[in-house]
């Protein structure tokens, strides 16, 4: 009898699937095909849109995000996209723009299309916004704040709910099922958002070196200080007399750890940390960043973990 049953349902969901087919000209089972500029955006509406969704994205979670090598596949990519993900506060101005001219796909093109979605507008609460007019001796500096927003684990809830409310525009077919991963991605995200900022309470106010200004939201969120960069200037690479200046100063304020991304050049950060009596870790910053980091929760797990236990080591050898 149950047997029977599942088969009728099962002959009512084939004729349905074939009647809307007829209607809308499109199969019921074709995925939103989605591409991202960088993996994180693409784990988040792979872990939204599951089945659902075929997610591709343009760079690796181990490559500098402000420098990409514009490939004629990604071209192609964007114009075959249903939805585009990007970071936006001009992260990727300096390739994502003429691939997405280049892609002529009006789908994704315009800022106001459906299928156009720039993570940066779900986002608040901007760090280093400069209010005075910038130059480019100011190094790679963007008015409208700093771009590393990611990197505080709370803003991936925003942005997650700007990918679902897409998706169930765009495949409201599916709303439900979008809905239901969201709200599951966000009580997990905040589980673990309440036990890293349990991890990080031994470390309040402890002051760290970085790279990059890529750790400004980390660290607000972390209640870590920063204490400098080795680029002298956003963008610019070291220069001897400003890496001399950061060792004195970081022996001066005994401060024990520099971190950088996992993708810049590590041999300067550990003669610096060698000279300072200081330990370098180099990072992921993305998904994919490192082997093993599939999703935007395991990138905050290694990162979190690596700190705590460099700033734990740093401390037992005081
Ligand atoms: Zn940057």
């Amino acid at each position: 009898m149950k047997h029977q049953l599942s088969l009728k349902n099962f002959t009512l969901c084939v004729a349905f699937t074939l009647i809307s087919t007829i209607l809308t000209g499109q199969s019921a089972l074709a995925q939103v095909s989605i591409v991202t500029s960088v993996p994180d955006y693409a784990a988040i509406a792979k872990t939204i849109g599951r089945d659902k969704v075929d997610v591709i994205s343009l760079t690796k979670g181990y490559q500098d995000p402000h420098f990409v090598d514009a490939k004629p596949i990604f071209i192609t990519r964007l114009n075959k996209a249903d939805m585009l993900i990007y970071n936006g506060l001009d992260l990727e101005i300096g390739w994502l723009p003429i691939l997405i001219t280049g892609a002529r796909n009006s789908d994704i093109a315009s800022p106001s299309a459906i299928g156009h979605y720039n993570a940066s507008a779900s986002i608040k609460d901007f760090l280093d916004v400069h209010a005075a007019p910038i130059d480019r001796s100011m190094g790679d500096v963007h008015p409208g704040g700093n771009p590393h927003f990611m990197l505080d684990p709370r803003n991936g809830i925003p942005v997650a709910r700007g990918i679902a409310a897409r998706l169930i525009r765009m495949d409201p077919e599916n709303a439900a099922l979008y809905e239901e991963n969201f709200k599951n991605f966000v009580s997990a995200l905040r589980l673990k958002i309440s036990e890293w900022e349990t991890e990080l309470v031994p470390f309040k106010g402890i002051e760290v070196v970085t790279y990059h200004k890529l750790w400004t939201y980390f660290l607000d969120w972390a209640g870590l200080k920063h204490a400098g960069t080795i680029e002298p200037k956003p963008g610019i690479s070291p220069t001897p007399s400003h890496t001399a200046e950061l060792i004195k100063n970081m022996e001066r304020d005994n401060i024990r750890l520099i971190i950088a991304a996992n993708y810049y050049p590590g041999k300067t950060a550990s003669i610096i940390a060698q000279k300072a009596g200081a330990t370098f870790i180099p990072l992921p910053t993305m998904v994919e960043g490192r082997d093993g980091i599939d999703t935007y929760i395991e990138l905050f797990d290694a990162i979190v973990g690596e700190i705590t236990s460099a700033l734990n080591n740093t401390r037992d050898s005081n």
